[in-house]
Formats: C-alpha cells, sequence, structure tokens
C-alpha cells in the first residue's frame, strides 16, 4: 500500500466537472463561459461565488474560499481529503482502496473518521438494543405513537438502555476508548473526572445521516416513564463535533433527497416522528431541522433541491415561534430578490416568487395545521388526504406572515391599531430587500385599506426608532482577501494568461524579476519553475504551495475570472512586450536619477556621470530598435 500518486489526484480531479459536482450542493447560473452561486460559505444578496469549468476552480469574491472539487467538498462538506477523494473516485469508479487510508504522512483513521466508526458502532449498538430485551418499554412506546416495523427499519430506529455506561461498556472491547466516545458526543466525563457515562439514557434513538450517507449524530426522544435522571430534557440531540453541524444537517434528508428532487418540493416539519409518520403514509419528501432553529444554511441546501419550500408548523407556541423564527430567515432570503421587474407583479405576489438574480425561484409556503394539532394528530384524524388537502391550501409565506401579524386586529380597527399590528412585521421588513417591501406594501394596502406612501413612511420611520433603540449588529461585512490591493493590470493579465495556458511559462520571454508586485512574482516564478521541471500544477495546487496568503487567494481569483482567449499567443506576447517596455522605462528612470545625483555630487563630467549617460543612450537606442521593429 502506498500513498495515493499525485497522478491519480489529477486524474480524479479532471474527470470530475467541477460545475456538475457543485451543482449538486448549490444552484449554479451560467454566465458567459463559468457559472455564479449565492457563497454557501458566507451570507450574501448577489452572487460573488463563481465556478470556473475550464480551470476547475471555485472563488468567492466575497468572504475569499477558493480551490478545487477537493477543496469544495472538505470546505462544505467538512470532509477529510481522502473522503474527499473518495466521493470523486466513486462518481468514476474509480477504486481506491489499494492505496493507505491517508494521503501523506497521518496513519490511521482522521478524527472525522474515527467519528463516523465511533457513531456506526453506536447505531448498531442502538439498533440492537431496541430489538432486544431491553427494549421493551420503547417498542411499546413507538407502537402506541403508530410507528410501523418497516419505518423504524428505514430510519434505523434504535433505543439507548436506561443505564448510565451501557454504551461505554459495549465500546471497550470494540475497540472505542471513553475518549473517543466523548468525541463523538455520545459520552460525558464526570465533573469529578472520575470516569464517563453515556449521554443518551432511557431514550428512542433517531440517527441523524448526512448528506452523504454516514451516520453523523443522533438525537434522543425520552421515553414518557423515564426515570427523571435520564428524562433531563424530552428530546436531547449530539452536540456539534467536526462531522455533525446542527445548523447543517436535516433529519430524514438523506432518505427524503430522492423524492425531494423529483417532486421539486420539500416539507419542513418540527420533528423526527413528523417525518417518520409523513414517509409511512407515502409523503417522502418531509425532513426537520435538530431543535427548532432553521438556518439560512438548511434553506440553502435545501433551495438547491426543490422549487417549494414548505413550513409544516404546530400552531401551539412553539410551532409559531419557529413559524416566526422562518419568517424572519425568509425576510433574509427575500432579500436576496434582485429583479423587482418580475417582483412586483401581482400574481407574481401571490405567488410568493422569491427571484435570485435568475438562479431560479423557490417558492415559500406555510401549511398551518388545525389548532392545537400536530402532524401525527392530523394523519390519525384524516390521514393522508387530510395532510394533501392542507398542503394544497398552504399560503405563501408573505400572505401567512401579513396574515399572522393583522389576523388580531377586531374588524374596524383604526389606523393606529392597524399600524401598531404592522410593528411585528418590522423583522422582515427590515430584513428584507426593497422589492421584497414593496411587495409586503402592496399586500398590507389591500388587506388593511392603509394607503402605500403612508404604510411606507411609517414602517420608515419605525424601523429608524428601532435602529436607535437597538444599534444594528455589524453586518457581517465579507472580508476581501486578495482584492483589495491595488494591483496592476498588466501582470494580472500576464499572470491570468499563464494560468490559461502554463505552457507559455516555458517560453523563456518571461521571468519572475518582470513583475513588481510582489504576490504576482511568487506565482509567476512558481510557474516557471514548476514547468520547467515538466509538472503541470493545478491552480489549486499552486494556491496551497504560496507562501504569501495574498499570492495564496489571487491565484484562485485570477483563475476563477479565466476565460477563453482569442488569440491567447498574440495577447500574451503582447503583453510581454509592455512588461519589458515599462521594465525599460523604469531602468531608464533609475538611471537618470543616478545620473543627476552623480552630476550633483561628482561632477557633469565625472566618470561616472559619463558611465551612466552611456546606459542611459543604450537602453533608448534599444528602445527605438524595438519600436522599428514593431
Ligand atoms: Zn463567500
Amino acid at each position: 500500500m502506498g500513498r495515493i500518486p499525485d497522478d491519480m489526484v489529477n486524474q480524479l480531479r479532471e474527470g470530475t466537472p467541477i460545475e456538475d459536482l457543485i451543482g449538486e450542493y448549490i444552484p449554479l447560473r451560467k454566465a458567459g463561459s463559468a457559472f455564479k452561486a449565492l457563497c454557501p460559505f458566507h451570507d450574501e444578496k448577489t452572487p460573488s461565488f463563481n465556478v470556473n469549468p475550464r480551470m476547475g476552480i471555485f472563488k468567492c469574491f466575497g468572504c475569499g474560499a477558493g480551490g478545487d472539487a477537493i477543496k469544495f467538498l472538505m470546505q462544505h462538506e467538512g470532509m477529510s481529503f481522502r473522503e474527499a477523494l473518495d466521493i470523486l473516485a466513486n462518481r468514476q469508479g474509480v477504486d481506491l482502496s489499494r492505496y493507505e487510508t491517508e494521503v501523506g504522512d497521518a496513519p490511521g483513521p482522521s478524527a472525522r473518521e474515527k467519528n463516523q466508526e465511533v457513531n456506526l458502532f453506536a447505531a448498531r449498538f442502538y439498533w440492537s438494543a431496541l430489538r432486544g430485551g431491553d427494549g421493551n418499554r420503547a417498542r411499546s412506546y413507538l407502537k402506541e405513537r403508530g410507528i410501523s416495523q418497516e419505518a423504524l427499519d428505514t430510519f434505523r430506529v434504535g433505543f439507548a438502555p436506561a443505564r448510565w455506561d451501557a454504551l461505554c461498556q459495549a465500546a471497550r472491547p470494540k475497540g472505542f476508548s471513553p475518549r473517543d466516545l466523548v468525541e463523538a458526543g455520545l459520552a460525558i466525563q464526570r465533573e469529578d473526572g472520575s470516569g464517563y457515562y453515556d449521554r443518551f439514557r432511557d431514550r428512542v434513538m433517531f440517527p441523524i445521516l448526512g448528506a452523504e450517507g454516514p451516520t453523523v449524530g443522533f438525537g434522543g426522544r425520552s421515553l414518557p416513564d423515564s426515570d427523571a435522571r435520564h428524562a433531563t430534557a424530552k428530546y436531547v440531540n449530539s452536540p456539534d463535533t467536526p462531522s455533525f453541524k446542527k445548523g447543517r444537517v436535516l433529519y430524514g434528508f438523506h432518505q427524503g433527497r430522492e423524492a425531494i428532487r423529483s417532486e421539486r418540493r420539500v416539507l419542513v416539519t418540527e420533528g423526527y416522528f413528523d417525518v417518520i409518520a409523513l414517509w409511512q403514509n407515502g409523503i417522502r419528501n418531509a425532513v426537520a431541522p435538530l431543535g427548532t432553529a432553521l438556518t439560512a444554511g438548511h434553506l440553502r441546501a435545501l433551495r438547491a433541491h426543490a422549487d417549494e419550500i414548505v413550513f409544516v408548523f404546530d400552531s401551539d407556541k412553539a410551532g409559531q415561534a419557529a413559524s416566526e423564527r422562518a419568517g424572519d430567515m425568509a425576510g433574509r432570503l427575500m432579500g436576496l430578490a434582485g429583479a423587482p421587474d418580475r417582483l412586483v407583479a401581482g400574481d407574481v405576489l401571490r405567488e410568493n416568487f422569491i427571484d435570485r438574480k435568475g438562479l431560479g425561484a423557490v417558492r415559500l409556503k406555510v401549511m398551518d395545521l388545525p389548532d392545537g394539532e400536530d402532524v401525527d394528530d392530523v394523519l390519525r384524524a384524516g390521514g393522508v388526504d387530510l395532510i394533501r388537502s392542507l398542503l394544497d391550501k398552504a399560503e405563501g409565506l408573505l400572505e401567512h406572515t401579513v396574515n399572522a401579524a393583522i389576523g388580531g386586529l377586531v374588524p374596524g380597527a383604526g389606523q393606529a391599531d392597524k399600524l401598531s399590528a404592522i410593528r411585528s412585521l418590522l423583522p422582515v421588513l427590515g430584513a428584507s430587500h426593497q422589492s421584497v417591501r414593496e411587495q409586503y406594501f402592496t399586500l398590507l394596502e389591500d388587506r388593511l385599506g392603509i394607503p402605500y406612501p403612508t404604510l411606507d413612511s411609517s414602517v420608515r420611520r419605525m424601523l429608524a426608532e428601532n435602529a436607535r433603540e437597538a444599534p444594528r449588529r455589524d453586518s457581517m461585512a465579507p472580508q476581501l482577501l486578495g482584492g483589495r490591493v491595488e494591483r496592476s493590470r498588466l501582470e494580472m493579465d500576464a499572470a491570468r494568461m499563464l494560468l490559461s495556458r502554463p505552457a507559455l511559462a516555458a517560453r523563456g520571454a518571461v521571468t519572475d524579476s518582470m513583475f513588481l508586485d510582489s504576490a504576482i512574482r511568487e506565482i509567476i516564478g512558481a510557474m516557471i519553475s514548476a514547468e520547467a521541471k515538466g509538472v503541470r500544477l493545478h491552480p489549486s495546487d499552486l494556491s496551497d504551495r504560496m507562501t504569501d496568503p495574498s499570492a495564496a487567494a489571487l491565484v484562485l481569483e485570477l483563475a476563477a475570472a479565466e476565460a477563453p482567449y482569442e488569440d491567447i499567443e498574440a495577447e500574451f506576447s503582447d503583453c510581454m512586450s509592455r512588461l519589458h517596455e515599462r521594465l525599460r522605462r523604469r531602468r531608464e528612470e533609475s538611471i537618470l536619477k543616478e545620473l543627476e545625483e552623480v552630476r550633483r555630487t561628482e561632477g557633469e563630467d565625472s566618470p561616472a556621470a559619463r558611465r551612466l549617460l552611456e546606459k542611459k543612450n543604450a537602453l533608448l537606442h534599444e528602445r527605438q530598435k524595438d519600436a522599428a521593429a514593431r
């Protein structure tokens, strides 16, 4: 067994169209010969995330994230280098098992792989506990809740026994230390340091799968008759670990991905049981966030697969709060709207289309459950037909948000009451793009009979008051890496052409000393020496070799902005001669300066002055000869 050779890495990288790979995680829009998207690594309203298929590079000009397909998987999915390579290899039917698991020096599994092994072991342990003698109470609880055997198997539901160290004990003979369990979030160290105990006890266990399939964490629900020492909370989730980020993972997403993609619609429910109950009733495109908070990361992940996101919320208080949060989030998403001409059209407004600068539109809807009922109640009362009819009646989020805000108004309420009801919409309105705010105003004008200009000025005033009361948090201004520095266009052009066609570096016409910008000089120098050795560096590898971080960022920026040239040879030699010319002019300038200095200190006719004058004339002569040749 040896490490994976660079050739193999290159082959895997080149065999994977980067736009296909990234397109599976976020929606991409074609822009010339490249693709654009809203960056998945930072919140933004206009797309600054670029994918350049020719160079095999992604780069965000907002936050600076960038690299090749492997880097994308590592950064977006939190994978190790080897795990990302395995994904590429699987797509191309290449078998990497004859190579060491870790490329380079680290023998043995990465922390992430260890986590996965531990989680897999735990999932099996909980699985058999549910099906064994320990699981009697849990089995009857699940039966009571009407969960079918098929659903239990599909979702790999298990049970954590009502003991302090059931998992810790079972793990030891399998070679997992208590520390391994702690790192996977499955065990907790006692405060006095005397030992470890299981995090999940006397709970029904729901393994949470990452998008790619492996178990990344767990959710546990206590039994109705659980001992208070074990039932610390009704629901307990694994803490975030390197492979488990609750803000990114959705329960049921892995199982539902196919159905979501084929129906282009996803139901966002509140919990494990909702997802499972819907699933066993044939509705297989439901997911749930872990806990109640829905993040922008979740919505970003979903809109890559669905055109319609339906929030299914209980009508109780917690559900209401979740819905408000979703509304807040939606306001931010709607703030991404960039095509007001499409958005203000009335019918589009009713449909709650959210156009994201041509990135496709997603409809956000809210499905209200009858008062005091949850998904399970509705399914019991009216089966899947009732769910489907409620789904048909789901309101657009915009309308729903407005209705929720003004629903409490008594008939004949005065303008002051109406305006104060609008106050609850302020978070959404404040976060929304002007064009979305206009949609709200149109809707409110229609519902409340308050003239649009009054709404506009009142809301502006309220927002201003709010801003004074609570100073806005920093708007997370994205950091610009290489882009801030003023760089020479000419040098940038030359570097971009070299990246586009590295063979140009072998011409000899180009040397790194022609470049004054130290970052560009480092890039060019590395390219020339690689080319001299016959090594063709992928821009991502080139970037990794840079010692200057701004050079590393610049490589990716240049590669992302690369576009096909009409006649790169001609453009490159033109660029070279301009660089030469610039170099010569600078030399002339410095000689003139020196000459001036020497004349002042040593006299007009000193030997040093004469030597410099000769040098200057030689340069002038050279320039004239070149100009004549052109
Ligand atoms: Zn970004």
